[in-house]
């Protein structure tokens, strides 16, 4: 993916992005995508399925434990990234099918949009798409180390060139810090952030982690957040076309 530092900026500054823009995201897109045009449409269902063949076989990483799990939807112009399923996403074979899952469904059930018009209509992917494992001598997972992040990357960088999506949800810290840097969740959750990830202009709308593990969503702090980046979420565009019949309950 591209420098994070060079593509993403908060949306208040968009009027003074915009005037580079189109060198920025020329300069950050890869170079391969740089010398390829666009795939025709037509030709894009083969590619999703190639795609997908190549991330239902990939065992590039030696430590994670296949097969990944991802929530394809070609043609989605919303794309959700989570850090990296778990053992049950992996039996289910769908990502965020336990409890942070229920959490996260929980946010957008705020929105209007249940859990399974959400699955049917927006892509979700992961920061990594295999289960990373078992801590040692733990309960908890493994997070995902910095090169399997990278081995992994050519996926997403794949996702995001065929979906060219409008709207970029990042959950949790690892997620997010592949689109911007995160020297904390305060400082990015609740906002809205201009990007061109693979060289094509997107709002960026980060989501902590909903884990049960994470204290922040739980504090004052955090709810207001929550709060603020779930109203950003629904008023977008994107979300709006994929929901045109969401009927947002009041946030509490
Ligand atoms: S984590 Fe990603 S790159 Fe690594 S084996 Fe799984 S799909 Fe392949």
């Amino acid at each position: 993916m591209p420098k994070r530092s060079a593509s993403i900026r908060p949306a208040a500054a968009r009027s003074a992005a915009a005037r580079s823009a189109a060198t920025r995201s020329a300069r950050a897109r890869p170079a391969a995508a740089r010398k390829a045009s666009p795939a025709p449409a037509s030709a894009r269902p083969v590619a999703w399925r190639e795609h997908l063949e190549r991330l239902r076989d990939c065992r590039l990483c030696p430590q994670v434990q296949p097969p990944s799990v991802v929530g394809a939807v070609p043609g989605a112009s919303i794309y959700l990234v989570g850090q990296a399923p778990g053992p049950r996403e992996v039996k289910l074979g769908r990502p965020f099918a336990w409890t942070a899952g229920r959490t996260m469904f929980g946010w957008f059930a705020s929105l209007g949009v249940d859990e399974a018009m959400f699955r049917s209509r927006v892509y979700m992917a992961a920061v990594i798409s295999c289960f990373p494992g078992r801590l040692p001598g733990k309960t908890g997972d493994r997070r995902p180390s910095r090169q399997e992040v990278e081995t992994c990357r050519v996926h997403r960088e794949t996702e995001l060139e065929l979906l060219r999506p409008a709207l970029v949800l990042p959950v949790g810290r690892m997620a997010i810090e592949l689109f911007m840097p995160c020297p904390s969740l305060e400082a990015v959750v609740g906002r809205q952030f201009r990007g061109a990830p693979n060289g094509h202009a997107c709002d960026v709308i980060p989501l902590p982690h909903p884990s049960g593990l994470s204290r922040w969503i739980q504090t004052p702090q955090g709810k207001t957040s929550i709060r603020q980046a779930l109203a950003l979420i629904g008023a977008h565009p994107a979300w709006q076309r994929t929901f045109p019949e969401a009927e947002p309950a009041a946030l509490d």
